[in-house]
């Protein structure tokens, strides 16, 4: 993949909301939430909102960017994009004709591949059948850990070609996770400072059920201090299977 972005399952982001709030384990060391706040110090525009100081932080809160919502349409390269890489586009403060106006430039512009990811399944699973779902709409909920996993079962009900699952960081094993109707499952550690090492046999058995239900397996990173500083070697190679619409 040629990639704008640091993050290897995508190619660039795309950012019509910015900022948000915690909302489980998976966010205590949310890297978006401590980037937002060195934007700010630095006089960024798009990060002048403050949020809940118990839940979000300095130029964090959550602000609509109108102005940002038709950019793809301007893209002439056909690019994979993750979409709120500094938000989560179904937070409750996001109404949800903004969210339809994010969908309508995504169904607008085919030539792009979209990669929208939630914690908030439960919402995400209500707003469903007033979105527009065109084949080029990845959508995808966070699983940090067992606790999570319903969100799973919200995910089971959005009609999405390609749903998928980002299990980073993850923090404890999810031995009974369900396949069904998943086109795609991204593991990760977590890395920084406070990083919370991830356990060879989670990793491992994700990889399984993954390979048990023929569903394509990517492994980013192990974490550490920095993203990089253990590599992404799972068993002794890299793990980069993608949804197979993204690599034709
Ligand atoms: S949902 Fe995502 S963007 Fe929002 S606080 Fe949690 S990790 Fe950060």
């Amino acid at each position: 993949m040629r990639a704008d972005s640091a993050i290897e399952w995508t190619e660039s982001t795309w950012n019509p909301v910015t900022g948000c709030d915690r909302v489980s384990a998976g966010c205590d060391n949310c890297y978006a939430l401590a980037l937002a706040k060195r934007l700010q110090a630095m006089g960024s525009p798009r990060y002048r909102v403050d949020g809940d100081p118990r839940t979000s932080g300095p130029g964090f809160g959550v602000t609509l960017h109108h102005d940002l919502v038709d950019a793809p349409r301007a893209w002439r390269r056909p690019r994979i994009v993750f979409v709120n890489s500094m938000s989560d586009l179904f937070h409750a403060r996001v109404p949800l004709a903004f969210i339809q106006r994010v969908f309508e430039t995504m169904e607008a512009t085919p030539q792009h591949t979209y990669q929208v990811l939630t914690k908030r399944a439960t919402r995400l699973a209500r707003l469903a059948p007033q979105l527009s779902w065109p084949d080029n709409v990845w959508m995808g909920v966070s699983v940090e850990n067992a606790q999570q996993l319903d969100r799973v079962n919200e995910l089971r009900k959005v009609p999405a070609a390609v749903r998928f699952l980002s299990c980073e960081p993850l923090l404890g094993p999810l031995d009974s996770l369900d396949l069904t109707g998943i086109s795609w499952v991204i593991v990760g550690g977590e890395s920084g400072p406070r990083y919370r090492p991830v356990d060879l046999e989670w990793v491992r058995r994700v990889r399984d059920a993954c390979s048990l239900s023929d569903v394509p397996f990517f492994f980013k990173q192990w974490g550490g201090r920095t993203p990089k500083i253990a590599g992404r070697e799972l068993d002794g190679r890299l793990w980069d299977q993608m949804p197979v619409a993204a690599t034709g």
